[in-house]
């Protein structure tokens, strides 16, 4: 019996990993071999994370702790780096003047001389990212005609000092300034200098209530595909994205369970949230009724910011997943009327129509709301 064999098989061998012991040596430098990889609070995926590291980035060992490195960063700061993600350099290596940590601390702008000094925003209104890439949240929006000073550059993107101080990045397809020398832009930058700022969801206290659940499926689709999967797969998928920006994440459910409304509501305050996110689908006995929604609880009884939520996550579902746009409503739903902080309740998509449902069902698409609502949320917390 094979499949009996291999659960044996693997209470030693996970025992083993567990308590493998890394390389005596506490001190000295590693290189990360993962393509991006995260630094986080602690030694372990729960924690927060911090920034991020590319590929070939070479970082001094203060300690470890569970498999991971406690890592130094060049600004003095100090983070844990998964063990399995970087290789430990031989002391050959080291000796090298180029590769210790001295040539981390070097200034950005040594190791990016080819680039521009400052590039001329060309896009309309855009924004300013954490991150390389447009998965990092925003952080504000420039508007065509700014002139911004780059400190780095990172896959096509640059990294600019803001007035204020702060630093973000800017996609390098929507500034100018950057001309032939843009070209020669290295692919990766070494050192810290690209690690995103820290999300705007970072601490924020954010309910994610997947609706219905266990003997109360939500409504079913033309082909029996029902509520209550749709709404628990994507809250599961925000809450990881979530957690990954720094953000403390409680589902009111995470399983299959029949759930009451009252205890949904009674988590969310006792917990002091910040946020109150409930995802459904909707249904209607008109097939052809397709779209997003977003809803709260109208004036006089809803918790101040809901409706300010409620367009925040609707224009991002809109934007992001391109379906009709049936508004911002309000409504005396439970779960947004006895919240004691911003509540809404997204509608995403009409399960009763068949071209919806088949999306809903898809991971792709689960992928994509949690996504916006991601976006939503980040919107809302933007300073
Ligand atoms: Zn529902």
């Amino acid at each position: 019996m094979v499949v009996k064999w291999c659960k044996w098989l693997w209470v030693p061998l996970l025992l083993l990993v567990l308590f493998l012991p890394l390389p005596a040596q506490a001190a000295g430098m590693v290189e990360v071999t993962g393509d991006v990889v995260n630094l986080r609070a602690g030694p372990g995926t729960d924690y927060p994370v911090l920034g991020q590291v590319e590929q070939g980035t070479q970082l001094a060992v203060i300690g470890e702790a569970r498999g991971w490195y406690n890592v130094l960063l060049a600004d003095g700061r100090r983070a844990f780096i998964a063990g399995w993600l970087v290789r430990l350099l031989e002391p050959a290596a080291l000796a090298a003047p180029s590769r210790g940590i001295q040539a981390q601390q070097e200034r950005p702008s040594t190791a990016s001389a080819a680039g521009p000094s400052t590039v001329e925003v060309t896009g309309d209104v855009v924004n300013l990212r954490a991150g390389p890439g447009t998965d990092y949240p925003v952080l504000g929006q420039v508007e065509q005609g700014a002139q911004l000073a780059v400190i780095g550059e990172a896959r096509g993107w640059y990294n600019v000092l803001l007035a204020d101080g702060r630093r973000a990045f800017i996609a390098g397809w929507l500034v100018s300034g950057g001309g032939a020398a843009y070209a020669n832009v290295p692919l990766v930058s070494r050192g810290g200098e690209n690690r995103p700022l820290p999300s705007v969801l970072a601490g924020k206290k954010i309910v994610i209530d997947p609706g219905h659940g266990g003997s109360d499926p939500g409504a079913i689709g033309p082909t029996g595909y029902q509520e209550k999967a749709f709404t628990l797969a994507v809250a599961r998928l925000l809450a990881t994205k979530l957690r990954e920006r720094g953000a403390q994440v409680l589902l009111t459910r995470d399983s299959d369970v029949t759930l009451d409304l009252a205890p949904r509501v009674e988590k969310a305050n006792c917990w002091e949230a910040d946020a109150f996110l409930s995802i459904h689908a909707n249904a209607s006995t008109d097939s052809s009724v397709a779209g997003l929604s977003t809803w709260y609880c109208p004036s006089g009884f809803c918790p101040k910011g809901s409706s300010y939520l409620a367009r925040c996550v609707q224009e991002a579902m809109v934007q992001e997943l391109q379906l009709p746009d049936l508004g911002v409503r309000t409504a005396n739903f439970y779960v947004v009327r006895y919240t004691q902080m911003p509540a809404v309740l997204a509608e995403v998509g009409f399960i009763s129509n068949p071209g919806e449902e088949s999306l809903l069902r898809t991971p792709e698409f689960q992928e994509r709301v949690a996504q916006a609502l991601v976006s939503g949320l980040e919107r809302f917390f933007a300073p």
